[in-house]
Protein backbone atom coordinates (compact mmCIF):
# COMPACT_ATOMS: atom_id res chain seq x y z
CA UNK A 1 0.00 0.00 0.00
CA UNK A 2 0.92 3.03 -0.89
CA UNK A 3 2.17 6.15 1.77
CA UNK A 4 0.80 9.18 2.01
CA UNK A 5 3.15 12.06 2.36
CA UNK A 6 3.67 15.66 4.19
CA UNK A 7 6.01 17.99 3.69
CA UNK A 8 9.11 16.33 5.85
CA UNK A 9 7.61 13.12 4.95
CA UNK A 10 8.28 13.66 1.35
CA UNK A 11 11.63 15.42 1.77
CA UNK A 12 12.86 12.61 4.11
CA UNK A 13 11.51 10.08 1.22
CA UNK A 14 13.47 11.46 -2.08
CA UNK A 15 16.44 12.33 0.27
CA UNK A 16 16.18 8.33 1.51
CA UNK A 17 15.66 7.26 -2.77
CA UNK A 18 18.75 8.97 -3.61
CA UNK A 19 20.53 7.11 -0.65
CA UNK A 20 20.21 4.27 -1.00
CA UNK A 21 19.82 3.74 -4.68
CA UNK A 22 22.42 0.68 -5.74
CA UNK A 23 21.65 0.26 -9.43
CA UNK A 24 19.62 3.31 -10.83
CA UNK A 25 18.55 6.81 -9.53
CA UNK A 26 15.61 8.71 -11.80
CA UNK A 27 14.82 11.94 -10.84
CA UNK A 28 12.11 13.87 -12.49
CA UNK A 29 11.62 17.72 -11.33
CA UNK A 30 10.52 20.67 -13.84
CA UNK A 31 13.35 22.60 -11.48
CA UNK A 32 16.29 21.70 -11.14
CA UNK A 33 18.46 23.38 -8.99
CA UNK A 34 21.80 21.88 -6.97
CA UNK A 35 21.96 22.79 -3.06
CA UNK A 36 25.53 22.04 -1.64
CA UNK A 37 23.79 19.14 0.55
CA UNK A 38 21.71 17.93 -2.29
CA UNK A 39 25.35 18.05 -4.94
CA UNK A 40 26.57 15.79 -2.36
CA UNK A 41 24.03 13.28 -2.10
CA UNK A 42 24.22 12.67 -6.15
CA UNK A 43 28.37 12.51 -5.87
CA UNK A 44 27.49 9.77 -2.97
CA UNK A 45 25.54 7.56 -5.12
CA UNK A 46 27.79 8.33 -8.52
CA UNK A 47 30.45 6.98 -6.68
CA UNK A 48 28.62 4.20 -5.85
CA UNK A 49 28.43 3.60 -9.27
CA UNK A 50 24.51 4.32 -9.97
CA UNK A 51 23.31 5.47 -12.92
CA UNK A 52 21.57 8.67 -12.31
CA UNK A 53 19.14 10.04 -14.77
CA UNK A 54 17.97 13.60 -13.89
CA UNK A 55 14.92 15.50 -16.11
CA UNK A 56 14.20 18.59 -16.34
CA UNK A 57 12.16 21.96 -17.68
CA UNK A 58 12.57 24.72 -16.40
CA UNK A 59 15.19 27.36 -15.48
CA UNK A 60 18.64 27.28 -17.56
CA UNK A 61 20.84 25.61 -15.01
CA UNK A 62 24.01 27.74 -14.19
CA UNK A 63 27.74 26.91 -15.68
CA UNK A 64 28.29 26.17 -11.96
CA UNK A 65 25.82 23.63 -11.50
CA UNK A 66 26.14 21.93 -15.31
CA UNK A 67 30.11 21.60 -14.47
CA UNK A 68 29.49 20.00 -10.83
CA UNK A 69 27.11 17.54 -12.50
CA UNK A 70 29.63 16.92 -15.16
CA UNK A 71 32.23 15.69 -12.87
CA UNK A 72 30.23 13.11 -11.64
CA UNK A 73 30.05 10.15 -13.48
CA UNK A 74 26.91 8.19 -14.52
CA UNK A 75 24.63 10.79 -15.22
CA UNK A 76 22.49 12.03 -18.37
CA UNK A 77 20.73 15.11 -18.25
CA UNK A 78 17.76 15.58 -20.15
CA UNK A 79 15.65 18.13 -20.63
CA UNK A 80 11.90 18.13 -21.53
CA UNK A 81 10.13 21.63 -22.00
CA UNK A 82 6.71 20.50 -20.91
CA UNK A 83 7.57 18.53 -17.73
CA UNK A 84 5.45 19.50 -14.44
CA UNK A 85 5.24 15.71 -13.22
CA UNK A 86 7.88 15.76 -10.13
CA UNK A 87 8.68 11.47 -9.54
CA UNK A 88 12.09 10.12 -7.78
CA UNK A 89 13.02 6.59 -7.93
CA UNK A 90 15.46 4.11 -7.36
CA UNK A 91 15.11 0.35 -8.10
CA UNK A 92 13.01 -0.33 -5.31
CA UNK A 93 11.05 2.82 -4.08
CA UNK A 94 9.31 5.58 -5.89
CA UNK A 95 7.81 9.09 -4.50
CA UNK A 96 5.20 10.58 -6.42
CA UNK A 97 4.83 14.59 -5.15
CA UNK A 98 4.13 18.05 -5.46
CA UNK A 99 7.97 18.60 -4.10
CA UNK A 100 10.60 20.04 -7.03
CA UNK A 101 13.76 18.59 -6.57
CA UNK A 102 15.63 21.66 -4.85
CA UNK A 103 12.90 22.38 -2.15
CA UNK A 104 13.78 19.06 -0.56
CA UNK A 105 15.75 20.63 1.59
CA UNK A 106 13.43 23.30 2.09
CA UNK A 107 10.92 23.19 4.63
CA UNK A 108 8.31 26.80 3.87
CA UNK A 109 5.97 25.15 1.55
CA UNK A 110 3.30 22.92 2.11
CA UNK A 111 3.80 20.13 -0.09
CA UNK A 112 1.82 16.27 -0.73
CA UNK A 113 3.13 12.92 -1.76
CA UNK A 114 3.09 9.02 -2.09
CA UNK A 115 5.70 6.51 -1.63
CA UNK A 116 5.24 3.48 -3.33
CA UNK A 117 7.54 0.78 -3.36
CA UNK A 118 8.12 -1.95 -6.46
CA UNK A 119 7.59 -4.99 -4.29
CA UNK A 120 4.17 -3.85 -2.84
CA UNK A 121 2.80 -1.55 -5.48
CA UNK A 122 4.40 -2.74 -8.63
CA UNK A 123 1.27 -2.23 -11.38
CA UNK A 124 1.71 1.54 -9.83
CA UNK A 125 5.38 1.46 -9.40
CA UNK A 126 5.75 0.15 -13.60
CA UNK A 127 3.27 2.28 -14.83
CA UNK A 128 4.96 5.41 -13.18
CA UNK A 129 8.74 4.24 -14.43
CA UNK A 130 6.97 3.72 -17.93
CA UNK A 131 6.04 6.94 -18.05
CA UNK A 132 9.54 8.25 -17.11
CA UNK A 133 10.90 6.19 -19.67
CA UNK A 134 8.31 7.88 -22.17
CA UNK A 135 9.22 11.50 -21.01
CA UNK A 136 12.93 10.55 -21.39
CA UNK A 137 12.48 9.30 -24.76
CA UNK A 138 10.54 12.60 -25.96
CA UNK A 139 13.20 14.78 -24.27
CA UNK A 140 16.62 16.18 -25.47
CA UNK A 141 20.18 15.22 -24.35
CA UNK A 142 22.23 17.68 -22.54
CA UNK A 143 25.55 17.09 -23.14
CA UNK A 144 27.48 17.42 -19.64
CA UNK A 145 31.09 18.81 -20.65
CA UNK A 146 32.65 20.87 -17.96
CA UNK A 147 32.70 24.67 -19.34
CA UNK A 148 36.31 25.75 -19.33
CA UNK A 149 36.13 29.00 -18.17
CA UNK A 150 37.77 32.15 -19.07
CA UNK A 151 40.86 32.46 -16.52
CA UNK A 152 39.98 29.32 -14.61
CA UNK A 153 43.00 27.09 -14.64
CA UNK A 154 44.55 26.94 -17.71
CA UNK A 155 46.42 23.76 -18.84
CA UNK A 156 50.56 24.06 -20.11
CA UNK A 157 49.84 24.70 -23.94
CA UNK A 158 47.51 27.01 -23.85
CA UNK A 159 49.32 28.33 -20.85
CA UNK A 160 52.45 29.42 -22.74
CA UNK A 161 50.19 30.88 -25.48
CA UNK A 162 48.56 33.28 -23.70
CA UNK A 163 50.33 36.65 -22.96
CA UNK A 164 51.42 38.44 -19.46
CA UNK A 165 47.59 39.11 -18.16
CA UNK A 166 47.39 35.21 -16.95
CA UNK A 167 47.63 36.72 -13.29
CA UNK A 168 45.80 39.91 -13.95
CA UNK A 169 43.25 39.74 -11.75
CA UNK A 170 39.61 38.66 -13.40
CA UNK A 171 37.11 41.68 -14.50
CA UNK A 172 34.27 39.86 -13.26
CA UNK A 173 33.16 37.64 -10.74
CA UNK A 174 30.49 35.70 -9.07
CA UNK A 175 27.51 36.39 -6.39
CA UNK A 176 28.96 34.18 -3.87
CA UNK A 177 25.06 33.62 -3.26
CA UNK A 178 23.25 33.45 -6.26
CA UNK A 179 26.16 33.13 -8.87
CA UNK A 180 25.02 36.36 -11.02
CA UNK A 181 27.96 37.89 -12.64
CA UNK A 182 28.90 41.11 -11.25
CA UNK A 183 32.26 42.81 -10.89
CA UNK A 184 35.06 41.19 -9.59
CA UNK A 185 35.79 42.42 -6.47
CA UNK A 186 37.27 40.63 -2.98
CA UNK A 187 35.81 43.81 -1.17
CA UNK A 188 32.55 43.37 -2.51
CA UNK A 189 31.24 39.27 -3.19
CA UNK A 190 27.76 39.93 -3.20
CA UNK A 191 25.64 41.00 -6.10
CA UNK A 192 23.12 44.13 -4.87
CA UNK A 193 20.08 41.74 -3.83
CA UNK A 194 21.99 39.56 -2.23
CA UNK A 195 23.95 42.35 -0.36
CA UNK A 196 21.06 43.76 1.16
CA UNK A 197 20.01 40.53 2.71
CA UNK A 198 23.39 39.97 4.23
CA UNK A 199 23.85 43.23 5.63
CA UNK A 200 20.34 42.74 7.52
CA UNK A 201 23.00 39.91 9.40
CA UNK A 202 25.91 41.58 8.60
CA UNK A 203 27.82 38.24 9.65
CA UNK A 204 31.39 38.03 7.46
CA UNK A 205 31.48 34.45 8.51
CA UNK A 206 27.71 33.56 7.27
CA UNK A 207 28.61 30.77 4.84
CA UNK A 208 28.12 30.83 0.97
CA UNK A 209 28.81 28.01 -1.45
CA UNK A 210 30.46 29.65 -4.51
CA UNK A 211 34.21 31.10 -5.28
CA UNK A 212 33.74 35.05 -6.40
CA UNK A 213 36.18 34.51 -8.94
CA UNK A 214 35.78 31.27 -10.62
CA UNK A 215 32.35 30.50 -10.18
CA UNK A 216 32.70 26.81 -8.94
CA UNK A 217 31.20 25.06 -5.74
CA UNK A 218 33.19 25.61 -2.38
CA UNK A 219 32.51 27.27 1.23
CA UNK A 220 32.79 31.39 1.18
CA UNK A 221 32.22 33.89 3.09
CA UNK A 222 32.58 37.53 3.08
CA UNK A 223 35.80 37.31 4.25
CA UNK A 224 37.13 34.84 2.03
CA UNK A 225 35.69 35.28 -0.94
CA UNK A 226 37.28 32.92 -2.96
CA UNK A 227 38.57 29.39 -3.01
CA UNK A 228 42.19 28.77 -2.03
CA UNK A 229 43.43 28.37 -5.92
CA UNK A 230 41.74 31.70 -6.94
CA UNK A 231 43.01 32.86 -4.00
CA UNK A 232 46.70 32.00 -5.06
CA UNK A 233 46.49 33.04 -8.48
CA UNK A 234 45.15 36.45 -8.23
CA UNK A 235 45.42 37.83 -4.57
CA UNK A 236 47.87 36.62 -3.13
CA UNK A 237 50.42 37.56 -5.84
CA UNK A 238 49.45 40.75 -6.23
CA UNK A 239 49.47 42.24 -3.08
ZN1 LIG B 1 23.53 37.41 -5.47
ZN1 LIG C 1 37.83 29.88 -7.32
Amino acid sequence: MADFLTTNGTSYRIETIIIEAKKTLTLVSPYLQLSKTFYERLKDASNRKVNIRIIYGKDELKPNEKNSLAELENVELYYFENLHAKCYFNETDMVITSMNMYEFSEKNNREMGVHITKQNDSSLYDNATNEATSIIQSSEIIQLTKTIRQLKKENKSQASTNNKQTDKKPKRGYCIRCETRIPYDIEKPYCWDCFTIWSQFENPEYEENVCHSCGEFGTSNMLKPVCYSCYKKYEKITF
